[in-house]
């Protein structure tokens, strides 16, 4: 990982060490985090997501948004109480507390995930139902 540096940080994405998401969040999913913690940003952090044919990002819903590209293969994603289809090109925008997952088609599935470094919604027990 490159250390932080005043003067901001170039690398190409393959440079970002590819994590396992952990099995009781996800299947076959791995997570670089292109601009994350260690690089001290001031209010986002810039994720890719890299799910394998067959795998599966569990239901789960928290209190800030997600703003997602989708940069290669396809797959399904739910929003609340609908499911969509997506491939390369497609964005998508998850608004905080909605319950969302995710499942890889058969070309598996590579988007980039932005977040917000803090919440910005209230924390709740159950999702906004959509
Ligand atoms: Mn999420």
């Amino acid at each position: 990982m490159v250390e932080t540096e005043p003067c901001g940080k170039v690398v190409h994405y393959s440079s970002v060490k590819a994590e396992p998401v952990s099995p009781d969040m996800a299947t076959a999913t791995r997570i670089r985090w292109l601009i994350g913690p260690s690089d001290e940003p001031p209010l986002f952090y810039m994720r890719m997501f890299e799910v394998d044919p067959g795998g599966h990002i569990n239901a789960h819903f928290h209190p800030w948004e997600h703003e997602i590209y989708v940069l290669e293969g396809s797959g399904r994603v739910r929003i609340g109480g609908r499911i969509h289809e997506v491939r390369a090109g497609y964005v998508v925008f998850i608004p905080p507390n909605v319950e969302h997952e995710y499942w890889a088609g058969d070309e598996g599935l590579r988007f980039l995930c932005m977040i917000p470094k803090e919440p910005t919604a209230e924390k709740r027990d159950e999702p906004i139902r959509c």
